[in-house]
């Protein structure tokens, strides 16, 4: 094209320098500047969801793999393996569900999998969820199923689990979405029998529906009060799509429900092989059946489909717990005797016997601290005054017989 018959376009739009347009010549080429605005904003929009998948790269921790959740776990939480493996599992798809629906990786919607801790008291089934919302670094909140009403009785809010969550998310709510909430104590809901008063019985159902809808995900109104102040809000809209809930119960009796089912299965036969399983593998073997058996309507149980129980602890168990989990209760005691600069020793087999009383109260690891409390409330009374002390040994006669610890004084040199 000579010279002459040169028109400037921008090739981009094809629009000629006209009305004011500016063009910028480049090698053989040109672009206006509104093309060069449109360039613009998108670099911009591509930069923006860059940003966000970074983003949600820091805010959940998913870059840990089920085995490392369970190793984690494992740091606090002893014995339990086989609920440590299920949370583990369940706990990385949980987080990347929330990330493929939030960032729309693929079209596929991936359905919420919240899950049901079943374990008898003390066993761990608090500490671990308490303990996976630490290892996510996401916001944490525990209910008792049982203070539960349905809106409008005289109790407590199914939403007032929520504000909690808020609460513990210092009121950052895109944070709080997607926290743990623990709700304990879910079995108490349940319908026990013929012989519970329809009031009760209708209450338990009514939060059972309750708790079905934030469960499966809604947008719940939370009232702030009680919380810090919100002057230009009444309610906080909580979207409960991407929290994480686990339940927990002891569901005392599931055990003798599963084995009526498989009683009932291998009749006709010849064989009773499963009746006689032990307890632990009972419970290894408890389905979505037993668990609306024993009370629970189907809809909430549909809406807690992994479940993971947990075994009772054994004397072996205990006594680990009491030494090895990294804020265990006798590592506790150890530095409140360093601090008065007192080497404190338990040995062995007075750790054995604290085990052994809290297995035959049947508290699990919850009797633990108590019975410990009760040992050495005598012994802290006085050492603050013993002068010299180096070393305190408690032995098994100071657990069973309620003697007095040995006690070894720093020779004095002259
Ligand atoms: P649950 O919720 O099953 O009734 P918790 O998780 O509240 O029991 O346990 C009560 C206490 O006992 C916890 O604070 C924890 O210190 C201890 N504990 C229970 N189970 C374990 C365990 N498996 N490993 C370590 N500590 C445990």
């Amino acid at each position: 094209m000579n010279e002459n018959e040169r028109q400037d376009v921008c090739s981009f739009c094809g629009l000629p320098a006209s009305d004011g347009r500016r063009l910028i010549e480049g090698d053989n080429c040109f672009i206006c500047e509104t093309c060069i605005g449109v360039c613009y904003s998108m670099l911009n929009l591509q930069n923006e969801s860059f940003c966000q998948e970074e983003r949600c790269d820091d805010d959940f921790d998913i870059s840990l793999s089920p085995h490392e959740i369970y190793d984690k776990l494992s740091e606090y939480v002893v014995g339990q393996d086989y609920a440590k493996k299920v949370l583990s599992v369940a706990v990385y798809n949980h987080y990347k569900r929330v990330q493929n629906n939030l960032y729309k990786h693929t079209e596929v919607d991936i359905e919420k999998s919240n899950i049901l801790l079943i374990g008898s008291t003390g066993s761990g089934k608090t500490l671990l969820a308490k303990t996976l919302a630490k290892i996510l670094n996401v916001p944490f909140a525990i209910a008792d199923a049982t203070s539960l009403t349905q809106a409008g009785y005289v109790g407590e809010d199914v939403e007032n689990v929520l504000l909690r969550l808020l609460q513990a998310a210092d009121f950052d709510v895109e944070l709080a979405q997607k926290g743990i909430i623990y709700i304990d104590e879910v079995d108490k809901l349940g319908r026990k029998g013929d012989n519970v008063s329809i009031t009760r019985d209708v209450s338990g159902e009514g939060v059972q529906q309750a708790l079905l809808k934030i469960l499966e995900g809604t947008v719940a109104n939370v009232p702030p009060g009680g919380g810090r102040k919100h002057p230009h809000q009444d309610f906080i809209a909580f979207d409960t799509t991407n929290v994480l809930f686990i339940c927990g119960g002891s569901f005392e009796g599931l055990i003798d429900v599963v084995k009526a089912r498989l009683g009932s299965k291998v009749i006709g036969f010849n064989s009773n092989e499963d009746i006689n399983l032990s307890d632990e593998e009972l419970y290894s073997k408890v389905g979505h059946d037993d668990i609306q058996k024993f009370g629970m309507i189907p809809e909430l149980v549909g809406r807690l489909p992994v479940i993971a129980a947990l075994n009772p602890l054994s004397v072996k168990e205990l006594t680990r717990i009491l030494k090895e989990p990294k804020n265990a209760i006798i590592k506790q005691y150890q530095t409140m005797f360093a601090m008065d600069n007192v080497n404190l020793e338990f040995e062995k087999s007075a750790i054995e016997a604290i085990a052994k009383i809290a297995y035959n109260k049947k508290t699990g690891a919850r009797g633990l601290r108590a019975i410990i409390e009760n040992i050495m409330l005598e012994i802290m009374f006085t050492i603050p005054d013993e002068k010299n002390l180096k070393k305190c040994i408690i032995t098994k006669d100071v657990v069973e017989k309620k003697a007095k610890p040995k006690i070894i004084v720093e020779e004095k040199t002259a």
